[in-house]
């Protein structure tokens, strides 16, 4: 039976909308990866989730930007991943763009809880210059005015971009780009939230201007080659918070639990109340790494901030780094093991 041109239409037509959403495919479009983890974005009111397929078929948009296809390591709240879903999904990212050499990008949807902290340690362990975009959202996914389709498309069309090669792993919300090591929660329930409060955004994508970096590709620090089994195993490294009147119980508490590195989230910019001063100072003279920072969301911490050097030698400053960030890094270090000095560790931040 001969079929008609318009049958020929109407087949393609049904064909295409039968394709699954995880496979929103057109020919000679960029080929992006999308690895849901759970969080907001992954879920609906009623304790219902969304599926990254699901995400992906929210987005009509996407069949003339990207080939996309979706998997999932964890369908969790971002406060309940460990190092061992880390782990997954660094292998699985190693992987993908092992694998496959015209994968333009990695999309990794994520709970915007932990997000930074995610986001920093792929920064710090994946090498390849291609794009690694994280995104979530602060409404579920189905709700009116939900954001996280937007931020999905707008990460995907990041993802996609050669622009974004060579920039490590950035972070995508609400129209802007932002580097890992800069960007940070400001507001619990704001759309806003993620900003980058030393720095600014390195871009800005919106629908009427596409996507536009302010500053050159490059990132901050070296790449870590750590196996998925190490991330599985980081050692473990507390914070330490300073408040008014505070003691050492808890820094003391953190070595007999077992840390192998403290980040002092010290007061301004580099003040700890005495008794944490004392107790730091020691637990650096021992050898276990201490690294300083501020619970203040911006600026640089330093010494002398009563016009005379206080802290001991072996004190690391965590430069713009703020304390979960600091922690992130002062893991992958030890872990590391070899090859650069605590300093050298901090030194790009
Ligand atoms: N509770 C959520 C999380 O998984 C918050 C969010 O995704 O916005 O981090």
């Amino acid at each position: 039976m001969k079929i008609g041109s318009a049958m020929k239409a109407f087949l393609l037509v049904v064909l295409l909308a039968a394709l699954p959403a995880s496979r929103v495919a057109a020919a000679a479009l960029p080929h992006v990866l999308v690895i849901a983890t759970g969080g907001t974005i992954g879920s609906a009111p009623g304790g219902k989730s969304v599926s990254g397929d699901q995400l992906v078929g929210f987005i009509p948009e996407l069949r003339g930007v990207a080939d996309v296809s979706v998997e999932t390591v964890a369908a969790v709240g971002s406060s309940a991943l460990s190092f061992a879903d880390w782990a997954r999904l660094v292998g699985r990212i190693r992987a993908a763009f092992a694998a496959d050499p015209a994968l333009a990008g990695i999309v990794v949807t994520h709970g915007t809880d932990t997000m930074e902290e995610t986001a920093f340690l792929l920064d710090l362990v994946i090498a390849d210059p291609r794009p690694v975009v994280v995104t979530g959202s602060m409404r579920q996914s189905t709700v009116t005015s939900a954001d996280g389709p937007g931020n999905m498309l707008e990460a995907i069309i990041v993802a996609a971009s050669p622009a974004s090669r060579d920039r490590g792993t950035l972070m995508v919300l609400d129209d802007e780009v932002h580097a890992a090591a800069a960007v940070t929660k400001t507001n619990t329930t704001s759309l806003s939230t993620f900003k980058s409060p030393n720095t600014g955004p390195v871009g800005l994508i919106s629908s009427a201007d596409g996507l536009r970096y302010l500053r050159p590709p490059g990132r901050s620090g070296h790449t870590y080659p750590l196996k998925p089994e190490a991330i599985a195993a980081l050692p473990r490294v507390d914070i330490v918070t300073s408040y008014l009147g505070g003691d050492d119980a808890l820094l003391q508490a953190a070595l007999k639990a077992g840390a192998k590195g403290v980040v002092i989230a010290g007061f301004g910019s580099g003040t700890m109340t005495p008794s944490v001063e004392r107790a730091s100072a020691a637990v650096a003279g021992a050898g276990t790494p201490v690294v300083f920072s501020s619970r203040v969301l911006s600026g640089p911490v330093h010494d002398g901030s009563y016009g005379a050097a206080r802290w001991p030698a072996t004190f690391v400053r965590s430069g713009l780094l703020n304390p979960a960030k600091a922690r992130v890094l002062l893991m992958v270090h030890v872990a590391a093991g070899v090859g650069e000095t605590l300093q050298q560790a901090f030194a790009p931040y």
